[in-house]
Parts: structure tokens; sequence; C-alpha cells
């Protein structure tokens, strides 16, 4: 097996760094385990193809994004077409009725719908619809889920450690950048997600002043656990119990678990939902649903970029090629074989894997085998480096997962064969590893 050369990468770096900060669009591009990161010339399907020529099997996708793989044609046609009438307008569209109805038609909780640009700007305006609807200010978040960068988002994603967080049930509360406002989470209450008891005590005690309970239903970003079974169910009867709303974050799980969503997947109907990533196939694009009387309480979904045509475009085209018989069924596959070739190499390496699918997202990490049931749990058993060492050997190999979430996405174009492909590397990594 060939181990990739990447000097045309480092050169580019080199030779971007003293004009972009950190020599990269997004920090969450820098890499953990080489100085400067892989660069990039095209992507095709299920792969992508660096600066010096070298060809990845792709698990990235953009963090998700590119459900249909790079380059889909009917998304690529739509957008062209598009582009030819004009890029932006500013005016309500044909296709943005379209694709209003279409999303209302798909998704269970929605009976509205209102569209913004990224995952951090729709959980900004759901909480905002959720504080005008209720007239309260508190809002639920867990101990290490993300949604976004925002002041009030980026609080307690987190840790080094588990001392760092503090008491279980009475978090310290982690600002993560510089520049956040100490006040950024004072009207946030964190607590241990999967913990139906300690959700009823607070809502219970407090009740009377939290707005929403906000979650993944599937909790994805910061090393991914699943829900426990009856979890999700149990938070939306104390929700509804207590006067509070129940947001989904479905930036992640939207279009993933199935067309509509964790909500379809797990049967459980929140008040409101946020979808970014995987709704556009890459353009910047976000939609909040809900119900009507939460969607229409009076917040001005504002923004010049709004229900962007080339959005529109691909987002339509993006649901309508997942709509096809046998999209859903060819990714369980996929991951079924992935998850299956990686239980058989944790057996030969007499290795701890924790593997898991959930639709489209298969889940892989190094330290545990046994489900974690909260963000502490990870952190305790998580063993980072090795996943680390892993992951950038199989970079070495031509093969991309995620840096350091262990949460690996599979796209509509990857193939049985690069599933095996992918198994071979894996196994020579860890093969590799045992040295
Ligand atoms: N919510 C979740 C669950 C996410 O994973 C992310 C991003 O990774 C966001 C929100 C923020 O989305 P964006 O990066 O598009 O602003």
């Amino acid at each position: 097996m060939r181990r990739y050369q990447t000097e045309g990468s480092r050169r580019l770096h080199q030779q971007t760094v003293p004009y972009l900060l950190d020599g990269v669009g997004s920090s969450f591009h820098v890499s953990s385990y080489r100085d400067y990161p892989v660069a990039m010339t095209h992507g095709k399907g299920s792969k992508l193809y660096d600066v010096d020529g070298n060809e990845y099997i792709d698990y990235v996708l953009g963090f998700g994004p590119m459900l249909l793989g790079y380059c889909p044609p009917a998304v690529d046609r739509a957008v062209a077409e598009q582009l030819r009438r004009g890029s932006h307008f500013s005016a309500p569209t044909e296709d943005l009725k379209r694709l209003s109805q279409r999303l209302v038609e798909i998704i269970p909780s929605a009976e509205l719908v209102a569209y913004q640009n990224s995952g951090t700007e729709v959980v900004m305006y759901a909480l905002r619809l959720a504080r005008a609807y209720t007239g309260k200010y508190k809002i639920v978040k867990f101990e290490g889920q993300y949604h976004g960068w925002s002041d009030e988002e980026k609080v307690s994603i987190d840790a080094s450690c588990v001392e760092e967080l503090g008491d279980r049930e009475n978090p310290r509360k982690i600002l993560h950048t510089k520049g956040q406002r100490l006040s950024s989470a004072e009207d946030l209450i964190v607590l241990p997600w999967n913990d139906l008891p300690a959700l009823e005590r607070t809502l219970a005690a407090r009740g009377g002043e939290i707005a929403a309970v906000l979650m993944e239903p599937c909790m994805c970003d910061s090393g991914p656990i699943l829900p426990k079974p009856g979890y999700l169910e149990g938070v939306r009867e104390v929700t509804r119990k207590y006067g509070v709303l129940l947001i989904f974050d479905e930036v992640i799980t939207g279009f993933r678990l199935a067309l509509g969503g964790a909500q379809a997947y797990y049967g459980v109907t929140p008040d409101l939902s946020t979808f970014a990533k995987a709704i556009a196939s890459g353009y910047p694009f976000g939609a909040v649903v809900g119900r009507r009387e939460v969607m229409a309480c009076g917040v001005p979904a504002s923004g010049t970029f709004n229900g962007n045509p080339i959005g529109v475009a691909a987002a339509l085209a993006t649901i309508e090629t997942l709509s096809q018989p046998g999209v859903y069924a060819h990714l369980e596959g996929l991951a079924q074989q992935l998850e299956t070739g990686f239980r058989a190499l944790a057996r030969k390496y007499h290795r701890p894997l924790y593997l898991r699918h959930v639709g489209s997202i298969f889940i892989l990490y190094f330290g545990f085998a046994e489900d974690v049931e909260d963000f502490r749990d990870w952190l305790t058993q998580a063993d980072l480096a090795s996943y680390t060492r892993f992951v950038a050997g199989c970079e070495e190999y031509g093969v991309r997962f995620t840096d350091r979430r262990g949460r690996e996405y599979l796209s509509v174009a990857h193939t049985q064969e690069d599933i095996r492909r992918t198994l071979a590397v894996a196994d020579q990594v860890l093969g590799e590893m045992e040295r």
C-alpha cells in the first residue's frame, strides 16, 4: 500500500498563512495531527483529490453536507439553471414556494418554515422564536452538545477532562473562546443528556422560567452518543407537561437519518427543529421548521441571503434525489457493511472499538465498545490518542475520516468497493498501530 506524499499541501499552507488567519477558511480545517491541512483541488462522487494528485475516499463530506457526494448531477444541473436566471433577488420565487411546501410534506414537525444560511443561524433563530412564543428566557442545553459558534451556542461543548466540568447536575458552564461574553451562558441551564430524571427535576423546579429544551436528538457532534430507548419520548412528555418547547437541532441528523430527519427516524415530534448542512448539498442554506403558532408568533426571519435562489435550487434537487426509491436502503447497506467489516477488524486486533450506525452516520471510536450514556462517560472512556493516530494513518493511505469526533458520514455516491478499500486501509493502519 502506497503512502501519500502531501508536499504540495504543505507548501500551499506556508504560502497562505501570511495572508489568511491560520491559513484556513474555518478553524475546523486546522488538522489535529499534522501542521498543515491537506488542500484539495476537486471532488467527484465519494472521492476528493488533493493538490498533489492523491485520491481520497472521503467520510468527512464537508462536515456532513455532501450527502449526495461531490458534484451530484441533479444539484449541479439545478444550480446551473438557476445561475442563468440570476443568483440572488431578495424576492420570493416559484421555487421558494415549492421547497417550503415539500419541507412541510416530509418533516413531521413542519407546519411552517423559515430560512437562514447556516446551522448557527437557524439555532439562533429557533431560540429567539421559543423565547418570543413562551415569554420565558432560559434554555436547557446539554453538556457536550454543539449548536454553532455564536456566543450563546458555544457553551459547554467540550472539555479536556471530566474534572473540568464540575458537578454533574449543576455543571460549570464553559465558554470556549476568548471574546465570548461572560453573560453568554447566563440564560442557559446545562444538564447531562440521556438523563430523563435530571431533566424532569429541572423542569419541575424551574419550568416557569424555561422557554425550551434544545438538543441534538442523536448526539452527533462532540462524540456521538445514541439516545437511550424511551429517552426522546420521555423528553417529549415532560416538556409538554411543564409547558416548555422542545427544539431538535437536526443540523447533522436532518436528511441523514431519514428524509424527515431524526424526528421521523425515532418517531418523536418536537415543536421546532433546525436543518442546515445536508439540506442543500454544500450550498450555505438552513431552515427552521415547526408548529404554526410558534413559527408565526411575530419574530422576523431577517437576513439578506435568506431563501437565496441558489440554495433553494440546490435544496429542491437534493430532496428530489433523496426521495427516489432505494436511496436510504443503499445508505443503510453501506453503513452495515462498514460496521460489519470494522467488527471483524476489532476482533482481529483485539481492540475495543465502538461501532454503531444511525442512517448514514457511522460511529467509530477507540477505547470502549459498549454504549456510553452521556458526554462525561464518553470523555472518560474515549481513547482520543488512538483515534487520532488511526485517522492520521488512514489519511496517508487515501481514506479521510473526521478529525477528532468519531462520526463519519456516508454519501449516496459511496460504493461497496469504496467500503472494501476503506476496510483494507483500516486493516493496514490498525496493523501498523500494533507495532
Ligand atoms: N448544530 C449542530 C448539531 C452542528 O453540528 C453544527 C455544526 O457542525 C451547527 C449546529 C452549526 O452549523 P454551522 O457550522 O453551519 O453554522
